[in-house]
């Protein structure tokens, strides 16, 4: 999980930068000394932008899986930063409309130009500059080899540098004027998406797929001290440049430098070899700080003109910027706290509950699929309520990334997809009975033909039904026997029943031994002498099907039309030590988490819990967890060392474990208080437990127990990936993390 390590320096610097911009809008030192004013708001801060476009570039571009490959997701992004960039316009209305900015000589033309890349106000031109930056690297990556997005980039900001800090260049010729003078025209000024960001969001692109490969960023370049020094070095030439263009030519603006380009360069591989834990609060704060500073920067002035206290508190340009950043960051907190305690898991009293990574089936489909022939689909087995992840949510997330093609165990688990409204083809892959048969039509469900016989009941039933024909290549469960040509081919020959699929089941294809390889062999082979068969007769078997996620695995080369993967879309083997051929990343989709509702402590000599189990050899500190074996964790677990995680910690369960309790030794984790999250399968800090742990404990495999989970435990879905249990990410100014 290279692509997803800690970048927790990155937010902290996220909000240096923002109070740099309350720098920028502020002048502190103004009142000092107008030099050491110039060169801190007109040089110094402007690192931060660029800064705020690489880190969203770094995280969008991010590559999504394993190899480099997955899409960014830019529908998610657009209306994403488009939401914050709407809040930002509305917040500001009142003050634009007070000041006249719309007044009776705007156009619809020159609005638009606002919008696009004005941003309204101040200071918001960085969200459409952000939204039109990004489309052009998104399209300069997919449509140019990677060593010219740099250089495409890099131009537009050379074209961009003349339009503003080195604007008094241009002016000597009439020529260069006169472009310039129609640029300026069209959009105001350079300093925006077309011309600005680009560079700075594809450099942050570049460094997420080197992050991503593995690589620490440009190895040869060294270490922090390598990249410190070279960043001391490149600060200083952005301030000489700085100094100089305002001594010997006439900048227009001052956005826009060129030793910017290596500052940033540095100052962000400096920090990405921090690293450092992730703090999503923190980067919360930074956006939120960024969008109202300028609303507390109004708010401080009002006041100050109200109180008579102007002298003070705005004449004196430290205290005017310390008043705004305080209460900008106190505002930002308070909001950020808020918001964050509104998505907290904790909140609406929750005992225990399952959080499902949406992001990691994401990823589970785009590897399978990858690991197939481009024209096999995937086929997504949603049966046990998609094996305890919730068959609706999970078919529909899949349906959003291009599966088209379901399958259920019965005919109730269809009907349940249908009226929750998920599209595409569903197959019924178990028997249904006779008094059921006409719910298949009224619902659009495809039912498995489990032998001739049940091909005649459908026939003689009356409907019209679609179907695949199940043949028994071996496994001997259901369908009709490979050899049987002529059962075969009447199935094919109905009216009333139109076969769009054939398929068969493996049934030992999770092994590498050559016994069960040569087994799998000749089911393979018998399904295709039956496929032969069916076009021999002038007849069609529709999509064929065969592998299931072991069969995917371990049989990648085969070229059916659709692959049946269950667990594996889950981020699951069946068994954790399973070798497969097929080595791919497979990321678990669910985690199982409950609160603690009691710690304390338990003097040497007394027990634990039912029958008396477990007996404190020592004072032992315990804390009860609200979750017990009716959520479906094996009730066996206690005895077989399971442990469950608590701040990032391993605590083994103790005594026997209850119907929706069970108590944990925490005397080795500091401050374990009531309400905790407790972590039963999935990650905390650097810390995991698997549900192929817990099956290797209980003797049985990862699909019996996450199917377990399905049931009692409330489920929270999570689009993105979360570094903490108990903590939601939250949009930011990042396009995504
Ligand atoms: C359950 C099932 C699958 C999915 O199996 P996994 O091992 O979970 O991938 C595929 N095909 C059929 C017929 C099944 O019953």
């Amino acid at each position: 999980m290279s692509a997803n390590r800690s970048y927790g320096s990155l937010d902290l610097f996220k909000l240096f930068a923002a109070m740099l911009v309350i720098a920028n809008h502020t002048g502190p030192l103004a009142s000092l000394s107008p030099k050491a004013d110039f060169v801190l708001t007109d040089i110094i801060s402007r690192l931060t932008v660029p800064y705020f476009f690489m880190t969203s570039g770094f995280f969008f571009f991010r590559p999504r899986r394993e190899g480099g490959a997955g899409k960014p997701p830019v529908k998610r992004f657009l209306s994403r930063i488009g939401t914050l960039y709407g809040v930002g316009i509305l917040l500001y209305l009142p003050v634009n409309l007070y000041n006249g900015r719309f007044g009776s000589d705007s156009t619809a033309a020159s609005i638009t130009k606002d919008i696009f890349f004005g941003g309204t106000f101040y200071h918001l031109w960085y969200l459409p500059a952000l939204i039109i930056g990004t489309l052009i690297v998104f399209g300069l990556r997919t449509w140019l080899p990677n060593r010219f997005v740099l250089a495409a980039a890099g131009a537009l900001y050379a074209v961009g540098l003349f339009g503003d800090s080195y604007y008094g260049v241009t002016t000597h010729s009439a020529q260069f004027a006169g472009f310039y003078g129609q640029l300026f025209d069209a959009f105001g000024q350079t300093r925006n998406g077309l011309f600005f960001a680009p560079l700075y969001i594809a450099l942050g692109a570049a460094f997420g797929s080197a992050a991503a490969g593995g690589s620490r960023i440009a190895p040869s370049l060294g270490g922090k001290k390598r990249y410190a020094a070279l960043f001391a070095v490149s600060f200083c030439a952005l301030l000489a440049e700085g100094i100089a263009l305002h001594r010997y030519a006439t900048p227009l603006h001052d956005a826009m430098y060129l030793a910017a380009v290596p500052a940033e360069i540095f100052l962000f591989a400096l920090l990405l070899a921090f690293g450092g834990k992730s703090h999503p609060r923190i980067r919360y704060m930074s956006t939120t700080v960024y969008l109202i500073h300028p609303l507390v920067i109004i708010a401080v002035r009002g006041f100050a003109k109200m109180t008579g206290l102007q002298s003070i508190a705005v004449g004196n340009s430290i205290v005017f910027f310390a008043a705004v950043t305080v209460l900008s960051l106190l505002f930002a907190s308070a909001i950020a706290i808020l918001a964050l305690r509104k998505s907290s898991p904790k909140a609406g009293g929750q005992r225990a509950w399952v959080d499902i990574n949406l992001a990691h089936l994401d990823h589970n489909a785009a590897v399978l699929q990858s690991a197939l022939p481009s024209g096999t689909s995937l086929m997504a087995v949603v049966k046990a309520n998609a094996y305890g992840h919730g068959s609706v949510q999970i078919a529909k997330r899949l349906y959003g990334s291009g599966i088209r093609h379901f399958a259920v165990a019965e005919i109730g688990e269809g009907i349940e997809l249908r009226k929750r409204g998920v599209k595409g083809d569903i197959l019924v892959l178990g028997y249904t009975p006779t008094d059921r048969l006409a719910e298949l039509v009224r619902w659009k469900l495809t039912q498995t033909v489990i032998h001739a016989d049940d091909a005649r009941r459908l026939q003689a039933h009356g409907g019209k039904f679609k179907v695949h024909v199940k043949i028994d290549t071996g496994m001997n469960r259901l369908g009709e026997q490979s050899d049987h040509d002529d059962e075969i081919l009447s199935m094919y020959r109905h009216s009333r029943l139109q076969v769009t699929g054939t398929f068969s089941h493996l049934a030992e294809a999770d092994s590498l031994d050559p016994h069960d390889i040569a087994f799998s062999r000749k089911q393979i082979d018998r399904f295709q002498h039956v496929v032969s068969l069916v076009w021999g007769a002038g007849l069609r078997p529709g999509m064929l099907h065969l592998q299931s996620s072991y069969g995917i695995l371990n049989f990648p080369e085969l070229a059916m039309d659709l692959a049946r993967p269950g667990i594996a879309l889950y981020g699951l083997l069946s068994s954790e030590s399973d070798a497969t051929r097929t080595k791919i990343e497979l990321r678990p989709v669910l985690s199982l988490r409950a609160s603690v509702s009691r710690v304390h402590v338990v003097e040497a000599g007394e027990s634990v819990g039912y029958g008396r189990s477990f007996t404190a050899s020592a004072d032992t500190r315990i804390a009860t967890v609200a979750i017990g074996y009716a959520d479906g964790i094996p009730r066996e677990l206690s005895e077989r060392g399971g442990s469950v995680l608590i701040h990032g910690k391993r605590a083994p369960i103790v005594g026997r474990i209850c119907m929706d309790q069970l108590t944990v030794d925490v005397s080795g984790i500091d401050r374990v208080r009531q309400g905790d999250t407790v972590t039963i399968i999935g990650e905390d800090g650097g810390e995991r437990i698997t549900a192929g742990e817990m099956a290797k404990r209980t003797g049985t495999i990862t699909n019996e127990i996450v199917c377990a989970l399905g049931t009692r435990a409330s489920k929270q879905y999570q689009t993105e990936q979360r570094k903490r249990p108990g903590k939601k990410l939250v949009p930011g100014i990042h396009a995504s993390r």
